[in-house]
Protein backbone atom coordinates (compact mmCIF):
# COMPACT_ATOMS: atom_id res chain seq x y z
CA UNK A 1 0.00 0.00 0.00
CA UNK A 2 0.90 3.56 -0.16
CA UNK A 3 0.90 6.02 2.59
CA UNK A 4 -1.85 8.57 3.10
CA UNK A 5 -0.99 12.17 1.71
CA UNK A 6 1.55 14.06 4.38
CA UNK A 7 3.07 17.65 4.07
CA UNK A 8 6.38 17.16 4.83
CA UNK A 9 9.07 19.71 6.34
CA UNK A 10 13.02 19.15 6.04
CA UNK A 11 14.49 20.50 9.44
CA UNK A 12 17.40 22.27 9.16
CA UNK A 13 18.05 22.71 12.76
CA UNK A 14 16.10 21.26 16.29
CA UNK A 15 14.60 24.46 16.69
CA UNK A 16 13.07 24.26 13.24
CA UNK A 17 11.90 20.50 14.23
CA UNK A 18 10.56 21.53 17.52
CA UNK A 19 8.67 24.61 16.32
CA UNK A 20 6.72 22.65 13.60
CA UNK A 21 6.02 19.62 15.85
CA UNK A 22 4.55 22.62 18.34
CA UNK A 23 2.58 23.79 16.04
CA UNK A 24 1.53 20.45 14.48
CA UNK A 25 0.57 19.05 17.90
CA UNK A 26 -0.30 15.07 17.83
CA UNK A 27 -0.55 15.47 13.98
CA UNK A 28 3.08 15.13 13.75
CA UNK A 29 5.95 12.51 13.01
CA UNK A 30 9.14 12.94 13.28
CA UNK A 31 10.90 10.85 10.01
CA UNK A 32 14.58 9.36 11.13
CA UNK A 33 15.47 6.43 9.41
CA UNK A 34 12.24 5.60 8.18
CA UNK A 35 12.99 2.00 8.55
CA UNK A 36 9.79 1.67 11.38
CA UNK A 37 7.68 4.71 10.48
CA UNK A 38 7.38 3.96 6.49
CA UNK A 39 5.72 0.38 7.23
CA UNK A 40 3.50 2.13 9.32
CA UNK A 41 2.34 4.94 6.97
CA UNK A 42 2.17 2.26 4.26
CA UNK A 43 -0.02 -0.02 6.40
CA UNK A 44 -2.03 3.21 7.41
CA UNK A 45 -1.55 2.17 11.02
CA UNK A 46 -0.76 6.12 11.31
CA UNK A 47 -1.78 9.00 9.16
CA UNK A 48 -0.11 12.31 10.32
CA UNK A 49 -0.71 15.31 9.00
CA UNK A 50 3.47 16.40 8.63
CA UNK A 51 6.30 14.78 8.40
CA UNK A 52 8.91 16.73 10.02
CA UNK A 53 12.16 15.27 8.78
CA UNK A 54 15.29 15.08 11.34
CA UNK A 55 17.87 13.86 8.41
CA UNK A 56 19.34 16.83 7.61
CA UNK A 57 19.56 19.14 11.23
CA UNK A 58 23.93 18.99 11.33
CA UNK A 59 25.20 17.88 15.05
CA UNK A 60 22.34 15.19 15.29
CA UNK A 61 24.50 12.08 14.60
CA UNK A 62 27.96 11.47 17.05
CA UNK A 63 29.34 9.55 19.39
CA UNK A 64 31.85 11.19 21.66
CA UNK A 65 33.76 10.44 24.92
CA UNK A 66 33.47 12.67 28.11
CA UNK A 67 35.61 11.22 30.97
CA UNK A 68 32.82 9.10 32.51
CA UNK A 69 30.71 8.57 29.57
CA UNK A 70 29.80 8.26 25.75
CA UNK A 71 27.11 10.28 24.17
CA UNK A 72 25.59 9.36 21.41
CA UNK A 73 23.41 11.73 18.93
CA UNK A 74 19.96 10.37 18.27
CA UNK A 75 20.46 10.14 14.42
CA UNK A 76 23.28 8.25 14.67
CA UNK A 77 23.14 4.70 12.84
CA UNK A 78 22.72 0.78 14.06
CA UNK A 79 25.48 0.82 11.86
CA UNK A 80 27.79 3.68 13.04
CA UNK A 81 27.40 1.94 16.46
CA UNK A 82 28.61 -1.65 15.48
CA UNK A 83 31.23 0.03 13.75
CA UNK A 84 32.40 2.70 16.49
CA UNK A 85 35.95 2.32 18.05
CA UNK A 86 34.55 3.88 20.71
CA UNK A 87 31.85 2.01 21.33
CA UNK A 88 33.61 -1.52 21.17
CA UNK A 89 36.11 -0.16 23.85
CA UNK A 90 33.47 0.94 26.49
CA UNK A 91 30.29 -1.14 25.59
CA UNK A 92 31.51 -4.21 23.57
CA UNK A 93 27.48 -5.28 24.65
CA UNK A 94 25.98 -2.83 22.50
CA UNK A 95 28.62 -3.39 20.04
CA UNK A 96 27.26 -6.69 19.72
CA UNK A 97 23.85 -6.65 20.02
CA UNK A 98 23.04 -3.89 17.78
CA UNK A 99 24.55 -6.52 15.03
CA UNK A 100 21.32 -8.11 15.79
CA UNK A 101 19.34 -5.58 14.38
CA UNK A 102 17.48 -6.41 11.63
CA UNK A 103 19.73 -7.11 8.40
CA UNK A 104 22.41 -4.42 7.10
CA UNK A 105 20.38 -2.30 5.01
CA UNK A 106 18.12 -1.26 7.80
CA UNK A 107 21.18 -1.00 9.95
CA UNK A 108 22.54 1.65 7.83
CA UNK A 109 19.19 3.75 7.62
CA UNK A 110 17.79 2.96 11.49
CA UNK A 111 18.86 4.85 13.90
CA UNK A 112 19.11 4.92 17.73
CA UNK A 113 16.85 7.59 18.90
CA UNK A 114 14.31 6.36 16.38
CA UNK A 115 14.45 3.15 17.76
CA UNK A 116 14.35 3.95 21.24
CA UNK A 117 11.42 6.68 20.54
CA UNK A 118 9.44 3.49 18.41
CA UNK A 119 10.17 0.76 21.55
CA UNK A 120 8.98 -2.18 19.57
CA UNK A 121 8.85 -4.96 22.30
CA UNK A 122 11.19 -6.82 20.99
CA UNK A 123 14.05 -4.30 20.03
CA UNK A 124 17.28 -4.62 20.95
CA UNK A 125 18.23 -0.77 21.59
CA UNK A 126 16.00 -0.40 24.19
CA UNK A 127 16.91 -3.20 26.16
CA UNK A 128 20.69 -1.75 25.77
CA UNK A 129 19.46 1.74 26.57
CA UNK A 130 17.80 0.11 30.35
CA UNK A 131 20.71 -2.39 30.75
CA UNK A 132 23.50 0.08 30.28
CA UNK A 133 21.72 3.28 32.46
CA UNK A 134 21.10 5.81 29.86
CA UNK A 135 19.82 9.35 30.10
CA UNK A 136 18.15 10.47 27.41
CA UNK A 137 18.04 14.20 26.20
CA UNK A 138 14.53 15.63 24.97
CA UNK A 139 13.47 18.94 23.70
CA UNK A 140 11.01 20.85 22.89
CA UNK A 141 9.68 24.34 21.97
CA UNK A 142 9.74 24.87 25.72
CA UNK A 143 12.65 23.44 27.01
CA UNK A 144 14.82 20.42 27.80
CA UNK A 145 14.60 17.68 29.88
CA UNK A 146 16.23 14.41 30.87
CA UNK A 147 14.73 11.04 31.61
CA UNK A 148 16.18 7.99 32.56
CA UNK A 149 15.93 5.16 30.23
CA UNK A 150 14.38 2.86 32.84
CA UNK A 151 11.62 5.53 33.36
CA UNK A 152 11.10 5.94 29.03
CA UNK A 153 9.62 3.08 28.10
CA UNK A 154 6.08 2.79 29.60
CA UNK A 155 4.17 0.18 27.11
CA UNK A 156 4.47 -1.62 23.85
CA UNK A 157 5.40 1.23 21.28
CA UNK A 158 4.32 3.96 24.14
CA UNK A 159 7.49 6.52 25.73
CA UNK A 160 7.81 9.50 27.08
CA UNK A 161 7.69 11.71 24.99
CA UNK A 162 4.63 14.04 23.88
CA UNK A 163 5.00 14.03 20.37
CA UNK A 164 6.05 17.66 20.36
CA UNK A 165 9.01 16.69 21.77
CA UNK A 166 12.45 15.37 19.87
CA UNK A 167 14.78 12.98 21.60
CA UNK A 168 18.41 14.10 21.07
CA UNK A 169 21.13 12.70 22.36
CA UNK A 170 21.44 9.48 24.84
CA UNK A 171 24.07 9.17 27.44
CA UNK A 172 26.10 5.97 28.52
CA UNK A 173 27.94 6.43 31.49
CA UNK A 174 31.40 4.41 31.43
CA UNK A 175 31.14 0.70 33.00
CA UNK A 176 33.70 0.44 36.05
CA UNK A 177 36.71 -1.69 35.86
CA UNK A 178 36.23 -5.84 35.96
CA UNK A 179 32.77 -5.50 33.99
CA UNK A 180 32.39 -8.65 32.11
CA UNK A 181 28.95 -9.23 29.94
CA UNK A 182 26.81 -11.46 28.13
CA UNK A 183 24.13 -11.01 25.37
CA UNK A 184 21.98 -13.79 23.82
CA UNK A 185 18.88 -13.98 21.92
CA UNK A 186 17.19 -16.50 19.42
CA UNK A 187 14.94 -15.28 16.39
CA UNK A 188 13.34 -17.63 14.15
CA UNK A 189 15.16 -16.59 11.09
CA UNK A 190 18.44 -14.04 11.02
CA UNK A 191 17.55 -10.64 11.14
CA UNK A 192 13.98 -11.12 12.83
CA UNK A 193 12.94 -9.56 15.80
CA UNK A 194 13.53 -11.63 18.76
CA UNK A 195 11.47 -14.46 20.62
CA UNK A 196 13.44 -13.46 23.40
CA UNK A 197 16.92 -11.44 24.55
CA UNK A 198 18.91 -11.13 27.28
CA UNK A 199 21.70 -8.71 27.90
CA UNK A 200 23.81 -8.77 31.44
CA UNK A 201 26.77 -6.87 32.91
CA UNK A 202 28.12 -8.36 35.79
CA UNK A 203 31.08 -6.44 37.68
CA UNK A 204 33.56 -8.14 39.86
CA UNK A 205 35.59 -7.23 42.70
CA UNK A 206 38.25 -10.30 43.07
CA UNK A 207 36.13 -12.94 42.73
CA UNK A 208 32.38 -11.51 44.30
CA UNK A 209 29.90 -9.96 42.00
CA UNK A 210 29.56 -5.99 43.29
CA UNK A 211 27.50 -5.33 40.47
CA UNK A 212 24.48 -7.18 38.89
CA UNK A 213 22.62 -6.09 35.87
CA UNK A 214 19.88 -7.85 33.71
CA UNK A 215 17.91 -6.64 31.31
CA UNK A 216 15.17 -8.75 28.90
CA UNK A 217 13.26 -7.98 26.01
CA UNK A 218 10.84 -9.72 23.48
CA UNK A 219 9.03 -11.22 26.83
CA UNK A 220 6.57 -8.56 27.85
CA UNK A 221 5.13 -5.40 26.32
CA UNK A 222 8.38 -3.61 27.05
CA UNK A 223 11.68 -3.73 27.76
CA UNK A 224 12.72 -4.32 31.35
CA UNK A 225 14.96 -4.89 34.47
CA UNK A 226 15.12 -7.73 36.36
CA UNK A 227 16.23 -6.42 39.86
CA UNK A 228 15.20 -9.29 41.88
CA UNK A 229 17.21 -11.84 40.18
CA UNK A 230 20.24 -8.56 40.12
CA UNK A 231 19.97 -8.63 43.86
CA UNK A 232 20.38 -12.25 44.23
CA UNK A 233 23.63 -12.05 42.31
CA UNK A 234 25.47 -9.22 44.14
CA UNK A 235 28.20 -10.17 46.88
CA UNK A 236 27.78 -13.51 45.80
CA UNK A 237 30.63 -15.79 43.49
CA UNK A 238 28.79 -17.49 40.19
CA UNK A 239 28.57 -20.83 40.44
CA UNK A 240 25.94 -23.46 39.14
CA UNK A 241 23.42 -22.91 41.76
CA UNK A 242 23.77 -19.44 41.91
CA UNK A 243 23.01 -19.69 38.00
CA UNK A 244 19.52 -21.69 38.51
CA UNK A 245 18.46 -19.22 41.18
CA UNK A 246 19.02 -16.20 38.43
CA UNK A 247 17.02 -18.08 36.12
CA UNK A 248 14.63 -18.82 38.01
CA UNK A 249 14.32 -15.32 39.37
CA UNK A 250 14.26 -14.28 36.09
CA UNK A 251 11.63 -16.21 35.19
CA UNK A 252 9.34 -15.06 37.99
CA UNK A 253 10.14 -11.50 36.51
CA UNK A 254 8.69 -11.55 33.02
CA UNK A 255 4.70 -11.97 31.39
CA UNK A 256 5.65 -13.02 28.42
CA UNK A 257 2.77 -13.71 25.50
CA UNK A 258 1.39 -15.93 23.58
CA UNK A 259 1.06 -15.00 19.52
CA UNK A 260 2.09 -16.33 16.12
CA UNK A 261 5.37 -16.99 16.68
CA UNK A 262 5.95 -18.80 20.43
CA UNK A 263 3.96 -19.05 23.55
CA UNK A 264 4.49 -17.55 26.29
CA UNK A 265 5.88 -20.59 27.97
CA UNK A 266 8.15 -21.39 25.62
CA UNK A 267 9.50 -17.36 25.85
CA UNK A 268 10.16 -17.87 29.51
CA UNK A 269 11.86 -21.26 28.66
CA UNK A 270 14.29 -19.70 26.60
CA UNK A 271 14.89 -16.13 28.79
CA UNK A 272 15.76 -18.39 31.67
CA UNK A 273 18.42 -20.68 29.26
CA UNK A 274 19.81 -17.17 27.60
CA UNK A 275 20.42 -15.68 30.66
CA UNK A 276 22.33 -18.54 32.09
CA UNK A 277 24.28 -18.43 29.42
CA UNK A 278 24.32 -14.87 29.30
CA UNK A 279 25.69 -14.47 33.19
CA UNK A 280 28.09 -17.56 32.62
CA UNK A 281 30.09 -15.82 29.66
CA UNK A 282 29.62 -12.17 31.82
CA UNK A 283 31.21 -13.83 34.86
CA UNK A 284 34.19 -15.02 32.72
CA UNK A 285 34.90 -11.94 30.49
CA UNK A 286 34.91 -10.02 34.07
CA UNK A 287 37.73 -12.08 35.15
CA UNK A 288 39.48 -12.09 31.99
CA UNK A 289 39.25 -8.04 32.40
C1 LIG B 1 12.51 -5.80 8.08
C2 LIG B 1 12.84 -5.08 9.36
C3 LIG B 1 13.45 -5.78 10.39
C4 LIG B 1 13.76 -5.14 11.58
N1 LIG B 1 14.33 -5.87 12.58
C5 LIG B 1 14.62 -5.27 13.74
C6 LIG B 1 15.22 -6.00 14.81
O1 LIG B 1 15.51 -7.20 14.70
N2 LIG B 1 15.46 -5.34 15.97
C7 LIG B 1 15.15 -4.01 16.13
O2 LIG B 1 15.39 -3.47 17.20
N3 LIG B 1 14.62 -3.29 15.14
C8 LIG B 1 14.35 -3.88 13.95
N4 LIG B 1 13.79 -3.14 12.95
C9 LIG B 1 13.47 -1.72 13.20
C10 LIG B 1 14.69 -0.82 12.97
O3 LIG B 1 15.62 -1.01 14.01
C11 LIG B 1 14.29 0.66 12.96
O4 LIG B 1 15.36 1.31 12.41
C12 LIG B 1 13.97 1.35 14.26
O5 LIG B 1 12.99 0.69 15.00
C13 LIG B 1 13.41 2.73 14.01
O6 LIG B 1 14.45 3.60 13.73
P1 LIG B 1 14.33 4.64 12.56
O7 LIG B 1 15.47 5.58 12.70
O8 LIG B 1 14.17 3.93 11.28
O9 LIG B 1 13.00 5.45 13.00
P2 LIG B 1 11.74 5.90 12.13
O10 LIG B 1 11.13 4.72 11.46
O11 LIG B 1 12.07 7.07 11.29
O12 LIG B 1 10.80 6.39 13.33
C14 LIG B 1 10.24 5.47 14.24
C15 LIG B 1 9.38 6.23 15.26
O13 LIG B 1 10.20 7.01 16.12
C16 LIG B 1 9.89 8.41 16.00
N5 LIG B 1 11.19 9.10 16.07
C17 LIG B 1 12.27 8.85 15.29
N6 LIG B 1 13.32 9.57 15.70
C18 LIG B 1 12.89 10.29 16.77
C19 LIG B 1 13.53 11.23 17.62
N7 LIG B 1 14.82 11.56 17.49
N8 LIG B 1 12.80 11.79 18.63
C20 LIG B 1 11.48 11.46 18.79
N9 LIG B 1 10.83 10.58 18.01
C21 LIG B 1 11.53 10.00 17.01
C22 LIG B 1 9.18 8.54 14.67
O14 LIG B 1 8.32 9.66 14.64
C23 LIG B 1 8.42 7.24 14.60
O15 LIG B 1 7.25 7.32 15.40
C24 LIG B 1 13.47 -3.75 11.74
C25 LIG B 1 12.90 -3.02 10.69
C26 LIG B 1 12.57 -3.67 9.50
C27 LIG B 1 11.96 -2.88 8.37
Amino acid sequence: MKPPAFDYLVATDCDMAVAALARAGSEAKILAGGQSLMPMLNFRLLRPSILVDINRIPGLSFIEETPDSVRIGALTRHFQLETSPLIAQHFPVLSYAVAHVGHLAIRNRGTIGGSLSHADPAAELPMMAVLLDATLRIVSATGSRTVAARDFFLNALTVDLDGTELLTEIVLPKLPAQTGWGFGEIVRRHGDFALAAVATTLTLSGSEIVQARIALTGVGPTTLRAAEAESLLVGREFDENLSRRAIGAVREAISPETDLHASADYRRHLAGVLIGRALSAAWRRGHAG
